[in-house]
């Protein structure tokens, strides 16, 4: 018999439009960049917390992408207040089986499985490739310094007792900006929470991989990757491949009658003076924040464009399981005569915006961000400077590298906020004026300016991020299938 080449990839997407969102693009990227394998790809997803939003990306994908998606896991049980961290990691372990049955039948398929990629938050799955003898690949979806943090969890949890922010130094992951412990992953603040445990099982899981693929590149992260490849030269960790920043393209290609109508308003303003303010796929903000959001936005005077969801007073992210049910206008939810008082110069969007194709805007000036990975990542490249008003995940992390190591965003001063957490509305009208007006905005904006073009050069021909691409999936074309595996093709 004689062996064959496998030349398809298998990508998991764990629950979430900020996870799926990248796995397509880099599944996107495999089928057209595999460097002389001419790979195919399968995209698998789950059915949970999906949007209609999950199968338009779906259906814009390549031919050589195929998608599976594994059927709806049951959490009835989980308790009604289970964080999302908790009710995404169960969907991944109990859905593993039907991961397991999909992956076997590719293999025993021609095309064979060349390699597995699960994203950063399914890294159980990776236990079925060590099964079927699969290599295997994790996909970091954020940044290197939160995949250093998620590495280290097992660690700080054997070796402190306290909760994380009572620690009393700030934790020095290798080659990252110093992190007080409150500013740690959300998911690790409560060591009673279900989802502690499983954020530990989390970092162990991770390491089954054979090598991290993160969306981030060089000039945003060089401590970080210099201080990471020692390690994994050392073989403390595996390789990590630095291979970003991946943006999706901007959708709106038509003339003027396919324009979302936020975007005909934009071209209205002048340049750089509109704040846009969105908050993720998942951000949420309580009823009294809303306000004060709103209302401070209105006192600073300035330009806005403003996605608004559905207030919650329970969870930061509720929107991230849909807002369906709701059947309502999450406009209704903003102060009494808001809109009309604002109308000229401000626009209101609900629920949804076209992202993209905002911050390339001319006449966006400044992001008022929940600092989320992807939406980061879309800021620089469009050279925009960040708002940072940051919410759950490793949202506070990415906070501290862009207004304390890379310059990239103001914050609302730590001595506005009151103890109920909220930002008031003098501080919110503060600090949105400086970002489009003040000196400090100014400032952070050049930066922005100038890590735009350092990203854009990324992925050019002989581009940092498209090396580091093409090394790795290169060591996919060598695996060649077991015998047994090819014997019977
Ligand atoms: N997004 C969008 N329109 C919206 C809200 C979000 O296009 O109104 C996109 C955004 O461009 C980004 C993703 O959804 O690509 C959100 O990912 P991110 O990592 O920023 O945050 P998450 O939602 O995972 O917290």
């Amino acid at each position: 018999t004689t062996k064959k080449r496998a030349a398809h990839v298998v990508l998991l997407a764990s629950p979430g439009t900020g996870h799926l969102l990248p796995v397509a693009e880099l599944a996107r990227r495999i089928v057209a960049h595999g460097g002389g394998a001419e790979y195919t790809a399968t995209l698998v997803t789950y059915t949970n917390f999906s949007s209609a939003f999950l199968y338009s990306t779906l259906a814009s994908l390549p031919p050589s992408v195929s998608t599976a998606v594994l059927p709806q896991v049951p959490l009835g049980d989980l308790p009604a207040d289970a964080r999302v961290e908790t009710r995404i990691f169960t969907v991944v372990k109990r859905a593993l089986p039907q991961l397991r049955d999909l992956l076997r039948s590719l293999l025993e398929s021609p095309s064979g499985v060349a390699a597995f990629v699960a994203d950063l938050l399914s890294p159980w799955a990776l236990q079925v490739a060590v099964e079927l003898g699969v290599p295997r690949y994790l996909f970091c979806t954020t940044n290197l310094m939160a995949l250093s943090c998620m590495l280290h969890v097992p660690e700080l949890d054997r070796t402190t007792t306290c909760e994380f922010r009572d620690l009393p130094e700030p934790v020095h992951l290798p080659g990252c900006v110093p992190l007080r412990g409150a500013d740690l992953l959300d998911p690790i603040q409560n060591r009673s929470d279900p989802a502690y445990r499983l954020m530990v099982e989390l970092g162990e899981n991770q390491r089954l991989a054979q090598g991290f693929i993160v969306n981030t590149f060089d000039a945003m992260e060089h401590e970080t990757l210099v201080a990471f490849k020692e390690l994994s030269d050392k073989g403390v960790y595996p390789p990590a491949y630095a291979v970003g920043p991946f943006v999706r393209p901007c959708s709106g290609s038509g003339g003027e009658a396919d324009k979302h109508g936020c975007v005909r308003w934009l071209d209205e303003q002048p340049d750089a003076s509109v704040l846009y303010v969105c908050l993720g796929s998942g951000g949420t903000l309580s009823n009294k924040q809303t306000t004060e959001l709103a209302a401070g936005l209105e006192a600073s005077g300035q330009r806005f464009l403003m996605v608004v969801r559905f207030p919650s007073d329970k969870d930061c992210s509720a929107s991230y399981f849909g807002t369906a049910e709701h059947g309502d206008d999450p406009l209704r939810y903003l102060p009494e005569g808001f809109v009309e008082r604002t109308r000229g110069v401000g626009f209101c969007v609900p629920l949804w915006a076209p992202q993209v194709e905002i911050l390339n805007h001319r006449s966006v000036g400044g992001f008022l961000s929940h600092c989320g990975w992807n939406s980061t990542l879309e800021a620089v490249t469009a050279g925009v400077p960040t708002l940072a008003w940051p919410l759950y995940a490793e949202q506070r992390m990415n906070d501290v590298m862009l207004s304390e190591r890379a310059g990239l965003a103001l914050r609302p001063s730590k001595g506005s906020i009151r103890d109920d957490g909220i930002v008031p509305r003098e501080e919110v009208a503060a600090v949105a004026r400086e970002l489009i007006a003040g000196h400090k905005g100014a400032a952070a904006r050049e930066k922005a300016r100038e890590l735009q073009k350092t990203a854009a050069k990324a992925w050019a021909p002989d581009g940092p991020s498209r090396r580091a691409f093409k090394a790795v999936v290169a060591k996919w074309k060598e695996h060649e299938l077991p015998l047994a595996c090819s014997a019977e093709a």
